[in-house]
């Protein structure tokens, strides 16, 4: 039986004053698993007015006992990771070994966090002036607006929720119409956990509930994960109202495969890269950036890795690649098909809808090489967000570079080579914002910044303790205990 799931608005389940719903259906098999609130604006204007409420008493609370009830959270979602993960899958298609990947991530952000709440180090500097002390201290936003995609259904919440708590912000979460049972699944675990009413509250709804809650005047900060158009628009809006903004986009990342590499080992990392999660990771590998004198050895066992790939519900352990997420998504990717064909790009491997064997009413699409791809192509800049990735030659490190750099983009690249030398210069001259060496473009850990350069952001970063930054501002505290009136600058030796 599909689940009914309510908005959590001050600590209570409540259908939506809009009257509206929304389903959600299984990407695998087209069945409805649950309904959510379409939310209105004045569904979003109760969240946000019981986030305001809220604030005042939650920026008060000692930050080491706001940690604490993130750190419950982070036990109880240990505790039920299987069920949390299987939920990931069935709404949103990626495998199950991938969606336990998902679920770890964001038990590793709210574990992470939570010991930021007996940190959060300000500093302190020496005064220019005698008996004067100097240190900053962070202060949060106020109300943060977590807007989310699906692809990474518990991860990024955890990612932008945990963070913006810990610091004593209250929070309004819209998570993605894809996925809101994993949205419910954690707000409910935050709930038991002990967060006070109104300190986090849920809306579920789609793009206009996304709207109507960046346009709260009492909202403070947005922090947005999902596509470079929405990005581009809730920034506009943002830079107009003085809106804190925090913005993580799309990618079109690259692996740069040269011609001392581990060709195997490369290989693994492309197919991971290209194919997990159907290919609408943010840091999935779209482009193959191969040195020529191993690009025929590389495209051809790339392609037959490809072509062996199971595809199937993610729930049965014999599948490697899931549906894409819904039937809009499978066109678009059908679309760079013939996108990729007029430009003269070569499909050397799928290229369509998979059918058959059980597949006929989920979202399917067969793993997809591009060969004789250049590097203007329209295939070789857009996002495409499914299981497609391009194989582009170069001559040298140099044009490699240059190849990865030239793109809208900037979140992940890799390079395989065993020339220590080349793998230096290719970390310093590639622009994006996350950098492997010998490894796939996936597989970020919570302890070091996540974010891109030009298209894919803001400047802002998620995770590590840039998070701290991204969801608190810095006060700078000044106190004269000499008893006289210094002034800086002009009560100098010199005079
Ligand atoms: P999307 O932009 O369509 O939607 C993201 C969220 O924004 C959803 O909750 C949606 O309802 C909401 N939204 C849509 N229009 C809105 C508006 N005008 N105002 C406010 N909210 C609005 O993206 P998606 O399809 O959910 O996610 C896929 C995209 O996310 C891809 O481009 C992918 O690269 C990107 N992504 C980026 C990262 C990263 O860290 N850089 C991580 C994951 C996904």
């Amino acid at each position: 039986m599909p689940q009914t799931y309510q908005n959590y608005i001050n600590g209570r389940w409540t259908g939506p004053r809009s009257g509206a719903w929304l389903e959600r259906e299984n990407p695998a098999a087209g069945d409805i698993t649950c309904s959510f609130p379409d939310s209105g604006p004045d569904d979003v204007a109760d969240a946000v007015k019981a986030a305001a409420d809220a604030y005042d008493s939650w920026r008060f609370v000692p930050a080491p006992r706001r940690a604490e009830v993130l750190f419950r959270a982070a036990e109880m979602m240990l505790a039920r990771k299987e069920e949390l993960s299987r939920d990931v899958t069935v709404e949103m298609g990626k495998v199950l070994k991938e969606a336990r990947g998902d679920v770890q991530e964001g038990i590793d952000m709210t574990y992470y966090v939570a010991g930021e709440g007996r940190r959060m180090w300000g500093q302190t500097t020496p005064s220019e002036l005698p008996n004067k002390f100097n240190m900053s201290v962070r202060q949060p936003h106020g109300i943060v607006a977590a807007i989310t995609p699906w692809n990474f259904p518990v991860a990024i919440p955890c990612w932008k929720l945990m963070p913006a708590l810990v610091t004593g912000n209250t929070a309004v979460f819209k998570p993605s119409p894809h996925s809101p049972m994993s949205a419910y699944n954690l707000v409910r675990i935050l709930e038991e956990a002990g967060l006070p009413p109104g300190v986090l509250n849920l809306v579920f709804g789609g793009d206009k509930t996304g709207a109507a809650l960046v346009e709260e005047p009492r909202v403070s900060m947005v922090s947005f994960t999902g596509s470079l158009e929405v990005g581009r628009e809730i920034g506009a809006y943002c830079g107009r109202n003085n809106k804190r903004l925090h913005l993580e986009m799309g990618g079109k990342n690259a692996i740069i495969v040269l011609d001392d590499a581990d060709i195997a080992l490369a290989i693994e990392g492309a197919v991971w890269s290209a194919f997990g999660t159907s290919g609408q990771r943010c840091t999935a590998a779209s482009r193959m950036i191969v040195q020529e004198r191993v690009a025929p050895a590389f495209t051809d066992q790339l392609v037959s890795r490809a072509r062996a790939l199971r595809l199937g519900d993610g729930l049965e352990a014999t599948t490697d690649v899931g549906p894409v997420v819904n039937q809009p998504a499978l066109e678009k990717v059908q679309r760079y098909m013939d996108i990729g064909r007029d430009e003269g790009a070569a499909v050397a491997c799928g290229g369509s809808r998979a059918t058959g064997d059980g597949l006929d009413r989920g979202y399917f699409f067969q793993p997809t090489v591009f060969t004789d791809v250049r590097p203007r192509m329209r295939v070789a800049q857009e996002e495409i967000f499914g299981p497609v990735t391009d194989i582009i030659t170069c001559s040298d490190l140099e044009q490699a570079v240059d190849i990865n750099n030239g793109v809208q983009y900037g979140l992940t690249s890799a390079i395989y080579t065993r020339d220590i030398s080349r793998a230096f210069k290719a970390m310093e001259r590639i622009s994006t914002g996350i950098v492997y060496i010998n490894a796939g473009t996936i597989g970020a850990e919570v302890q070091l910044p996540f974010g891109g350069t030009r298209g894919t952001g803001n400047g802002h970063r998620e995770a590590g303790q840039a998070a701290l930054d991204s969801y608190s501002e810095w006060k700078s505290v000044y106190i004269d205990y000499s008893g006289r009136l210094q002034k800086a600058q002009i009560d100098r030796p010199d005079g």
